[in-house]
């Protein structure tokens, strides 16, 4: 069976990028995957896709129709799209045999993926039939702030919560700057916290109780540094993703059969 590994983050965090870049490595190690486009708003893509929203519905088109912002356009048609998701997933079911990952890119901005109803059928609809994981993008140079952080941080905690699928973070733009001080925030719960005293203009309470919270979530995730530019880490993640997917089959398949 392929494992599914669905791409979120916030917008710009580079998660096209990130895409093409697992569609080149793929290709070039003889791994099969198989590339699902979600995101029915984007001009052009970098990669080619098995699937592409864009071929079923025209978000020009459902804008108008509907009298909507670009936003709303591309909510509604994520939502048209997911009432044909069976039909997806009885494709990638025909193909299981020939498949190693369903390679999935989602909207550029997070919330309409992440908290739609749309975007939980679709996770649900891959999560009860393939191992599923999720990979939440992070813009590393933009993270070093300790405040942009822990907000990126407790986005991706409120995923795995909502989910209950793994998660692997993906420390994208090492090219640009490393993400050896997230590991350190991550590992030493004293270091984050000296990094927000340097932070003068943010000094709030709230922020040290919500780190408190995030050092149990940490423990619940794996990281990985990669930049989709250079290609560097590719290895990295792909461990990450075949440790996340044992760990699917061990914990998240029994859970999932439990709450049916
Ligand atoms: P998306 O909105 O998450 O799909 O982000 P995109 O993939 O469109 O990338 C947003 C911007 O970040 C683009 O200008 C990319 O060229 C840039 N970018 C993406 N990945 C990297 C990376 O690894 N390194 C650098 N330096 N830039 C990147
Ligand atoms: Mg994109």
């Amino acid at each position: 069976k392929p494992v599914i590994i669905i791409v979120v983050g916030m917008a710009g965090s580079g998660k096209t990028t990130f895409l093409h870049r697992l569609v080149c490595h793929t290709q070039s190690s003889n791994i099969r995957g198989y590339v699902l486009n979600l995101d029915p708003a984007v001009m052009t893509l970098p990669f080619g896709a098995n699937i592409d929203i864009r071929d079923t519905v025209r978000y020009k088109e459902v804008m108008k129709e509907y009298n909507l912002g670009p936003n709303g356009g591309i909510l509604t048609s994520l939502n048209l799209f997911s009432t044909k998701f069976d039909e997806v997933i009885s494709v990638v079911e025909k193909r299981a045999d020939q498949l190693d990952y369903v390679l999935v890119d989602t909207p550029g901005q997070i919330e309409i993926f992440t908290w739609s109803a749309s975007g939980a059928i679709i996770t649900e609809a891959f999560a009860s039939t393939f191992p599923t994981i999720i990979a939440y993008v992070v813009d590393t140079p933009r993270s070093a702030n300790p405040v942009t952080f822990m907000s990126n941080m407790l986005y991706a905690c409120s995923i795995l919560y909502k989910t209950r699928l793994p998660l692997v973070l993906v420390f994208n733009k090492v090219d640009v700057a490393k993400h050896e001080f997230a590991l350190e925030w991550m590992e030493d719960f004293e270091a984050f916290q000296t990094a927000l005293d340097t932070d003068t203009s943010y000094t709030s309470t709230l922020t040290r109780s919500l780190s408190l919270v995030l050092d149990e979530f940490y423990k619940n995730l794996r990281s990985v540094g990669v930049s989709a530019v250079s290609g560097a880490g590719m290895d990295a993640f792909f461990n990450a993703i075949e440790a996340s997917a044992k760990e699917y089959m061990e914990n998240y398949k029994a859970d999932l059969d439990k709450r049916r």
